[in-house]
């Protein structure tokens, strides 16, 4: 069988990570076909839209797609490709695994959280006005009228927006995760003792779900103590289910507590199509110097063989990266304990996880 997949390499250090991750990929003894597109400014530039249809026609068919990062300029210019890809395709859930492995550079031993992030609301949903514009006043007026609370004329408004339909539908993904991974416990983090009406109620919706699955335990923690327990004892967590937002964070932190967003792998989940992408963003600081490390792009392309139903390869793939980072020869400066240690290139990883590969 030939899995079709499109694949999106990205820009910044995306190309790179993701011709050593199809490389290694090509050694499972799986056959791939890849539809390669390029998304973001390259994108713009050559299409006119950083996102052209055919991108999401491409994703909607072979229904699954690897990517590599993309660039979102910040301030001015287009929004973010990869909040339009996961809103246009509906990708409510993100999984983002954060495992300690051996070898790798941090404190912290035996932490295996899985963070589940709402992906289409909250803060991203992207409905913001300018400070100063007819629509922000307009805005300011009619909650001066509803609320009596009067805003400033400078301000600028980004609206959080929870329904009660993706919380119910996010934290369900997060309880059937935790049953098919047999998954102990789902804590759900939020801030509902300021956000009464969008925090409350993704707690409220939480509290509710977590009733359908008593086998599996349940919590609910204020996001601030979770970040202040995440950094104290780490191994408390199982599956975190968090809102949008919340969600970014406490990932990239997670990240950091396994040895940093180099070995930090992401999915994106809807009912029709799934991404699997790092959780790092382009760090164009990098870009064509082979120095980066390629392993979350693999972890997440794990993620990917698993999702596939490739289960047995997948963990032979994951064994192999495994191996390569508890050795600490192969592996590129961010995992090396001691900096001054000469580091990997990026295509030298990929050559030493096939090697492992290929000796599983
Ligand atoms: P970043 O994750 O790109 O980089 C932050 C730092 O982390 C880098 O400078 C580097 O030191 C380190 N790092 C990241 N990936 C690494 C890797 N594979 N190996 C070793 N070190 C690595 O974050 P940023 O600088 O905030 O964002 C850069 C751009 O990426 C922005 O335009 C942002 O919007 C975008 N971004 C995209 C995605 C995505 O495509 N899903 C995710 C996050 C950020």
């Amino acid at each position: 069988m030939v899995y079709k997949i499109t694949l999106l390499p990205g820009d910044g250090i995306g190309p790179e990570i993701t011709e050593a991750t199809k490389k290694v990929l090509q050694t499972t003894g799986l056959q791939f076909e890849w539809d390669v597109h390029i998304i973001g400014q390259q994108a713009q530039d050559k299409w006119g839209t950083p996102l052209p249809d055919f991108v999401l026609d491409s994703i909607r068919k072979n229904r699954i797609a690897l990517k590599g990062p993309v660039t979102t300029p910040i301030g001015s210019g287009f929004r973010s490709v990869n909040v339009a890809l996961r809103k246009s395709l509906d990708l409510y859930a993100c999984i983002r695994p954060c495992k300690t492995y051996t070898g790798a550079p941090t404190p912290f031993q035996n932490v295996d959280i899985v963070i589940i992030r709402e992906n289409t609301e909250d803060l991203y949903i992207g409905i913001e006005f300018a400070k100063g514009s007819n629509e922000a006043n307009q805005l300011s007026e009619l909650v001066e009228k509803n609320s009596g609370e009067k805003l400033r004329r400078d301000t600028g408004i980004s609206l959080k927006v929870i329904s009660e339909t993706a919380s119910r539908r996010i934290v369900k993904f997060a309880f059937e995760y935790a049953r098919a991974n047999n998954r102990k416990k789902v804590t759900a983090a939020h801030k509902a003792n300021i956000l009464k009406f969008s925090d409350g109620l993704f707690l409220a919706v939480a509290r509710e779900i977590s009733k359908d699955y008593p086998e599996i335990e349940f919590e609910d923690v204020v996001i601030d103590a979770l970040c202040m327990r995440l950094v104290r004892n780490p191994q408390q967590y199982d599956v975190i289910v968090l809102p949008n937002l919340y969600g970014d964070i406490v990932s990239d932190l997670c990240a950091g507590l396994v040895g940093g967003l180099g070995v930090a792998p992401g999915a994106n989940i809807g009912d029709n199509a799934a991404i699997f992408e790092p959780t790092h963003g382009s760090a164009p600081k990098y870009t064509g110097q082979n120095k980066v490390n390629p392993m979350a792009m693999m972890l997440s392309s794990v993620l990917m063989l698993r999702y596939l139903g490739e289960k047995e390869v997948a963990d032979r793939l994951e064994k192999a990266i495994a191996e390569v980072i508890a050795e600490g020869e192969k592996v590129t400066y961010d995992l090396k304990t001691d900096r001054s240690q000469l580091a990997a290139t990026t295509s030298e990883v990929a050559e030493a996880v096939i090697e492992k590969l290929k000796l599983n």
